[in-house]
């Protein structure tokens, strides 16, 4: 489609059509370059694509047709400036971190995310040398009060998983915004069909797309999106030396002299280019597939979930549901400030009576599947406490809210009355 201009477009519509113009023998399906590498028309043409006086394919661990075409929609969807495909949501995460910190730097992190994000910010991160402080997702007292002049990122999930807490994403920006920081926002489980945001003044949004927007559980993947105008925030900025100091590995290069959006070309030009975590064209094109129907989806997954919320809160052997599209949830008016038509997706968590309540339903439960991935068309659950989870302290399991009585379900696209006659069934199975 040519002369698509993003602004005119809904999500909806982007994401059949965005950054795919018809080349070449003008399929309607976008074509699949496995390709690892590029011939180039002359050696001159190549030493400048080295030196990058010219932007262009060299080889597929930096760049590739395909996965541009997903990186391009993915970025418009949002509303973003450029985005950086990778080869899982972990992998954006990393990136996104090592892009902005370094060994003797800090970073924010709240205390309601991943258990496998706290992973990487706990243990990884500081055998890197950069250390992280968490702060109270429901106290943002506690953010302001931990940044200092090593502080590099703040980041946090918009719909978190497992707790399915919502953040009061415009206050954190707003709190980055003021001490020049760059804010992240985890938007993988809300999606952009139901949060946008950049338009609560958030940085840089990350994804695992191995989530809704494959949708069937087939891919993994990851993606970085910048706003528009982050440059203003990079260039000249004494915490982000990196971008306005010369680059060794590229000849002296300095990123903020680039005439392009840096923080996802430096993710490009430096983090894929050096270590590599790069998506397969095959994968990219499996996740165009995926989003083309998401915004279907999303509604089918959050309608279906409310049906399911609401049973579960009536139930005498389910001590609390989390979900906050309930009126009763402590994260509904957040909820209605920052989610389309008061849509919530498809993850909510509810405390068993015991653990061996929670184990037996696990095990009990036949529509569902016990796996360890979200955002699939088909059902699922898993007892974060023994999975998920399993690596985080007893401290660290309090402030993430999570016992050995939590169950989180990942709610599909079957029947809803089918998935209710599951639950009842696993619910109230005797012993
Ligand atoms: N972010 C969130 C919210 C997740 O739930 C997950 C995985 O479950 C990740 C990031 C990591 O993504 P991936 O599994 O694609 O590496």
């Amino acid at each position: 489609m040519p002369n698509l201009k993003h602004n005119d477009y809904a999500s909806a519509t982007l994401a059949l059509h965005a950054g795919y113009e018809y080349e070449g023998k003008r399929t309607t399906s976008v074509p699949l370059y496995q390709s690892s590498a590029y011939s180039f028309e002359s050696l001159e043409q190549a030493a400048n694509r080295f030196s990058l006086k010219e932007i262009g394919y060299t080889y597929s661990r930096m760049a590739n047709p395909t996965i541009d075409v997903l990186a391009k929609r993915l970025a418009a969807i949002e509303g973003g400036a450029m985005s950086a495909v990778v080869a899982s949501g972990s992998a954006a995460i990393f990136y996104a971190v090592l892009n902005l910190a370094e060994c003797g730097d800090n970073i924010l992190y709240a205390n309601k995310i991943y258990g496998g994000t706290q992973t990487l910010f706990v243990h990884t991160l500081k055998r890197l040398g950069i250390s992280c402080k968490s702060f109270d997702l429901d106290d943002l007292g506690t953010l302001e009060e931990a940044i200092d002049e090593k502080t590099k990122l703040i980041f946090f999930e918009s719909l978190s998983n497992p707790q399915i807490a919502i953040a009061d994403i415009e206050k954190i920006a707003q709190i980055a915004k003021k001490h020049n920081i760059i804010s992240i926002c985890d938007n993988t489980v809300a999606t952009a069909f139901l949060h946008k945001p950049f338009k609560f003044g958030v940085d840089v949004s990350v994804y695992s797309l191995t989530k809704y927007i494959n949708g069937q559980g087939s891919t993994l993947g990851g993606v970085i999106i910048e706003r528009k105008g982050l440059n203003e925030v990079l260039i000249n900025n004494p915490r982000y030396t990196q971008f306005n100091t010369p680059n060794e590995a590229y000849h002296g290069l300095v990123y903020a002299d680039l005439n392009l959006p840096l923080f996802c070309s430096r993710i490009l030009l430096e983090w894929l280019r050096n270590t590599g975590a790069s998506l397969s064209p095959f994968n990219a094109w499996q996740l165009l597939q995926g989003l083309e129907t998401l915004d279907l989806r999303i509604q089918k997954h959050s309608q279906n979930a409310l049906k399911i919320a609401q049973f579960l809160q009536a139930h005498p052997l389910v001590e609390e549901v989390n979900y906050p599209a309930l009126k009763t949830s402590p994260y509904h008016k957040l909820l209605q400030k920052y989610f389309k038509n008061n849509q919530a997706s498809g993850l909510l968590s509810f405390e068993a009576k015991s653990f061996e309540a929670a184990q037996r339903i696990c095990n009990e439960l036949k529509l569902f599947s016990l796996v360890v991935n979200i955002g699939d068309s088909k059902s699922l659950i898993i007892h974060p406490f023994s999975t998920t989870h399993s690596q985080l302290s007893e401290e660290e399991l309090k402030a993430a809210g999570i016992t050995p009585k939590t169950l989180r379900l990942s709610i599909g696209l079957e029947d809803a009355n089918d998935l209710i006659a599951d639950l009842k069934q696993a619910i109230e199975k005797e012993d």
